[in-house]
């Protein structure tokens, strides 16, 4: 690892420690030239399922794309960056830890609500609204009062 301030790859791990519910390893490093200290970020690299899509055509799996579809179902909601990011990296790590190498599209979808309706329950019903497509009213109704009803009870 070479250091970014003097150039010199003479450098030495000072601290380490997992982030990211452990998906990620951050080191504190120390360079044995210049004295600078500086982070590094490692990834294990994990790769992500692809996706199989309703018309049976395969996708790559889409990290930012994931992210719009949160940011957008959570627009002027009271639901911080932080919130959604680490909302992202569960939702990532349970469609890795399923160990399959494809995916239903529709899966992500799933896993979205599951998320948003733990998070603010307008987004989730935003998102569903759209996501599932209603058919009609009733059947929106229908969500909504189970929505209402899992907020009382908790
Ligand atoms: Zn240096």
């Amino acid at each position: 690892m070479h250091c970014p301030f003097c150039g010199a790859d003479d450098t030495k791990v000072i601290d380490s420690r997992l982030v990211a519910e452990g998906d990620s390893v951050r080191r504190r490093r120390e360079c044995q030239t210049c004295g600078e200290r500086f982070t590094t970020f490692e990834n294990a690299e994990l790769v992500m399922p692809r996706l199989v899509k309703r018309d049976g055509t395969r996708e790559p799996f889409d990290e930012e794309k994931l992210r719009r579809g949160l940011q957008r179902a959570l627009e002027k909601r009271p639901v911080s960056v932080e919130e959604i990011e680490s909302s992202l990296n569960r939702i990532m790590h349970r469609l890795r830890s399923t160990g399959e190498r494809e995916l239903p599209s529709l899966m992500v979808g799933e896993e979205v609500m599951n998320e948003l309706r733990e998070m603010d329950g307008v987004a989730y019903v935003r998102f569903a609204s759209v996501y599932r497509d209603f058919q009609d009213v009733s059947e929106f109704q229908k969500e909504i009062q189970n929505l209402t009803r899992t907020d009382e009870s908790s």
